[in-house]
């Protein structure tokens, strides 16, 4: 056992052996009755409703990787050799099953005969107890690991902070007994005292065994759990550490084709400068930390952990520009992870095109901006602090995360007044909130206003409640609305409510879903609490929403088909006037495929197939293969909306009943939205026609042009003479002088046109003889008109060699006379004036 594969492994099939369940890793988002952290921090936290006894675990004996990533952690990334924010925490869970002896015994048994570790090199912490939670040492942890032959001497009693483990407040709790690993005192701090528990590089703590065996409560009170369970994490990057016998986790392994990569694409080597090897870490584990969470659907954004996702893409990034590493980069550094963990974690591979275009489209917002920020940082980056005022502006105008700011002022031994700059975020925060307050409407009252616009789009209904908010705006519920409130990409339909009474009327402005419940905002005036009113959706605005938001599932569907499978939503905005699809797919459409794509659309409304939309429980969705969004949540009920057999998706919208009712589906046009994501928008029913009917118009005309082009040829044959009759003379400084044969006028001078941008040249003089008459044309840039030079004035002069006259604007003059003898000698003249101004 040596490689991080094979630890893995070796681990999992250990436990197996030893009668464990393996269970696959949870993902990095915790479940959405998980309160207690952002993201997966520990194996056990998945399985914490079993601990709990909330749920029943699917064995009693259970073992996992499981992918962490710690927030906690982050500043220590890059400084020191073992703390990483991503990692793999291999554990062995027992609910009720073994306790202290079975979980040291095995823990010991792994360490010592599998891994083969050195055993004097083995050392174990354990509790030593705390008056305040009225307990004393682990005795009972010293004995087995004293039976099981560790010397005394190696066993070292740690305090509550270190290891006693809880969830961070109420909750199972217990005393723990880490496993150190001894790497020598060369590492160390040299103090005799130096131990486990030292802060030095000494003692790697690789493995923690939890002794589950309290309940935790609100007042501080500790009571046995009714079952005594075991928790334990082993570091995968710290356990390959050791056998590899490497100082450092970036040493390991795993992480070789990352450093390699980076050192390859920056041109630095690791270690070449302390920045250098700090910038090399911080990238590697960030490279996999974002990777592994944009697999798991965290999209960078100002909160919760799409604001750690924010900020360590723009760590890394400002970190890669101190190496010289330029963006875009993100998404090769995520294909080396990809590669590398792929065939263990084959939800990476799966969403490689989600990964890619979520951290490309973070690179680039926040790279447009970096070098501009850390000019400014620079600027202010003096005294003894950062003012909050310029560290607010360093994260509003540039889009530092402070997290960042506060690295760069500690790296220069400054501080950040973070008073200032929390004032100033708070009162931003109040800016937009009164600015945004047309999106946080609330009107009092207990009613719902439900929603019935799949079915109609009028009702006649009353109000249940309704704010006035001054500037003929108010906000109401309805009993019934038939009102479409924005989501799931469909935009909120336009309408009015009508006063029964009265015969006022009052526009829709907004409507805002507070899931089963809405809250309308009108603009008009005559309304009261408890009136009656019509409310209306315009069937000529709610219609062809209708039909172009059916129109967007055909869409999605024959995409895939055509493309392939890993084609995937990314976005859309169904309208009344015309459908947005964006989705995933790494080059443009060619013209073929485009044509494909709206030929299968048009097919599948011609078919006339029936939509049918019905709720179900989501596991029955999935069976049905649903198409479902990535990273988004679902409820356990959800709606499907389902064309024939043809497509089945996910959708809260509204559809139409077969579609035929869609009418003609035209693609208007494809086009790219970053890194590995296309558009397309279409029209479809009424606009499609419309189009059609444009195109259709547009063509008779040109086919008139055609005609119109054809006659005149005919009767001027010699009109479009092909070019190729003209004999170039000469080139000089941008100046063309050639002869042609039987042109004059307008063709002439066409082609005098398209001899200068042929040639690029910056005047073209033209000559040709026909029937014994000789033209001459001076064509000249507008550049050379702008110095002075007129082509009419040269024309006037040369014009009486050729026994003739001329004339015409400073850029475009011609000439003709008598004497196609002379139109060399004239042509030169020109020539020699045209030159001798330009010199
Ligand atoms: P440390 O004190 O080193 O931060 P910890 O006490 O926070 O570790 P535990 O919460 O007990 O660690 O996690 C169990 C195991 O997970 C540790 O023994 C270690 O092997 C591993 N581990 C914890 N944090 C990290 C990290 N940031 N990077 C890599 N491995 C880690
Ligand atoms: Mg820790």
């Amino acid at each position: 056992m040596r490689t991080s594969a094979e630890i893995r492994e070796g681990f999992l099939s250990f436990f197996e052996s030893k009668g464990h369940l393996r269970v696959p890793s949870a993902p990095l988002v915790p479940r959405a009755d998980d309160h207690t952290t952002l993201l997966t921090t520990a194996g056990m936290q998945p399985q914490m409703p079993y601990f709990l006894g909330r749920e029943k675990p699917p064995a009693p004996l259970t073992t996992t990787a499981q992918k962490c990533f710690r927030t906690v952690d982050i500043d220590e990334v890059g400084l020191d050799t073992f703390h990483l924010t991503f990692f793999e925490m291999l554990g062995n869970f027992s609910f009720g099953q073994y306790f202290k002896e079975g979980a040291i015994e095995l823990a010991t048994e792994f360490v010592r005969d599998h891994m083969k570790l050195d055993w004097e090199r083995i050392w174990a912490s354990v509790f030593a107890g705390d008056p305040e939670l009225k307990l004393g040492p682990d005795e009972t942890a010293i004995e087995l690991w004293e039976r099981i032959g560790m010397p005394p001497e190696r066993i070292v009693p740690l305090p509550a902070s270190e290891n006693f483990w809880s969830v961070g407040g109420p909750g199972p709790c217990g005393p723990d007994s880490e496993i150190y690993y001894d790497r020598g005192a060369e590492l160390g701090c040299g103090r005799p005292e130096c131990a486990p528990g030292c802060a030095c590089e000494r003692f790697l703590e690789i493995w923690n065994l939890v002794f589950m065996a309290y309940e935790l409560h609100p007042d501080g009170t500790l009571t046995p759990l009714p079952q005594q369970n075991i928790d334990t994490g082993m570091g995968l990057e710290r356990a390959a550490t050791t056998l590899q016998d490497v100082i450092s986790v970036y040493d390991t392994d795993g992480y070789q084709d990352i450093m390699a990569w980076i050192a390859d694409a920056s041109g630095v080597a690791y270690g070449e400068t302390p920045e250098a090897t700090k910038a090399h870490r911080i990238l590697a584990d960030h490279g996999r930390g974002m990777t592994f969470l944009a697999g798991d659907g965290v999209s960078p954004s100002n909160e919760g952990r799409g604001y750690v996702m924010r900020r360590v893409v723009r760590r890394a990034v400002q970190q890669a520009s101190r190496i010289g590493l330029e963006p875009p980069f993100l998404a090769d550094l995520a294909d080396v992870v990809i590669e590398q963990m792929g065939d263990a974690y084959p939800e990476l591979r799966e969403h490689r095109a989600d990964v890619h275009r979520i951290l490309a489209a973070e690179e680039e917002r926040f790279s447009q901006t970096l070098a501009r920020g850390l000019r400014l940082f620079e600027e202010v980056a003096t005294g003894s602090e950062i003012a909050g005022e310029d560290a607010f502006k360093l994260h509003d105008t540039y889009g530092f995360p402070i997290e960042l700011t506060q690295e760069l002022a500690r790296e220069r031994g400054l501080g950040v007044n973070d008073e200032e700059f929390t004032r100033l975020m708070a009162q931003q925060r109040e800016r937009s909130r009164r600015s945004a307050a047309t999106t946080d409407i609330r009107v009092a009252g207990e009613t719902k206003t439900r929603f019935v616009g799949f079915e109609k789009t009028e009702v006649l209904t009353a109000i249940s409640a309704l704010a006035d908010l001054g500037d003929r705006l108010f906000e109401a519920k309805l009993h019934e609305s038939p009102f479409y409130p924005a989501g799931g990409g469909q935009v909120t339909d336009e309408g009015f409510v009508e006063n029964e009474a009265t015969g006022a009327t009052a526009r829709l402005v907004e409507a805002l879903r507070l899931e089963d419940d809405q809250v309308l905002r009108f603009e008009g005036e005559g309304f009261a609490e408890g009136d009656r009113v019509r409310a209306v959706v315009p069937w000529s605005v709610r219609f062809p929403t209708m039909a172009n938001h059916t129109a967007t599932h055909l869409l999605h569907k024959a995409l895939q088909e055509i493309l392939g499978d890993h084609v995937r939503q990314a976005g859309s905005a169904v309208r009344p006037d015309k459908l947005r699809f964006d989705f995933t797919h790494p080059q443009a459409l060619t013209a073929d495929e485009r044509a494909e794509v709206e030929r299968r659309v048009n097919e599948k409304v011609f078919e006339n197939l029936p939509v049918h939309a019905f709720v179900t429980p989501i596991g029955e969705a999935r069976r049905l293969g649903a198409m479902m969004l990535f990273g988004e949540k679902y409820g356990e009920h959800v709606r499907v909306v389902e064309i024939d057999d043809y497509s089945r998706e996910l959708c809260g919208g509204t559809h139409v009943r077969s579609t035929a009712e869609i009418g003609p589906f035209v693609v208007l046009s494809e086009s790219s939205v970053g890194a590995g994501a296309r558009r397309i928008e279409a029209v479809t029913s009424g606009e499609a026609w419309a189009l059609l009917q444009g195109r259709a118009h547009e063509a008779d005309e040109l086919r008139a042009e055609l005609e119109r082009v054809r006659k005149e040829r005919k009767r001027a044959p010699d009109a479009a003479a092909p070019e190729a009759d003209v004999v170039v003379r000469r080139k000089d400084g941008g100046v063309v002088v050639a002869q042609t044969k039987a042109l004059s006028g307008g063709a002439l001078r066409d082609l005098s046109d398209r001899l200068k941008q042929r040639e690029q040249a910056l005047a073209v003089l033209l000559g040709s003889a026909v029937d014994g008459r000789a033209f001459l044309v001076v064509n000249l840039d507008s550049s050379l008109a702008e110095r002075g030079l007129d082509a009419a004035a040269v024309v006037r002069e040369v014009a009486p060699i050729i026994g003739g006259g001329g004339g015409g604007r400073p850029t475009l003059a011609e000439a003709g006379g008598r004497d196609p003898n002379k139109l060399e000698e004239a042509l030169a003249a020109a020539e020699r004036h045209i030159l001798s101004a330009l010199a």
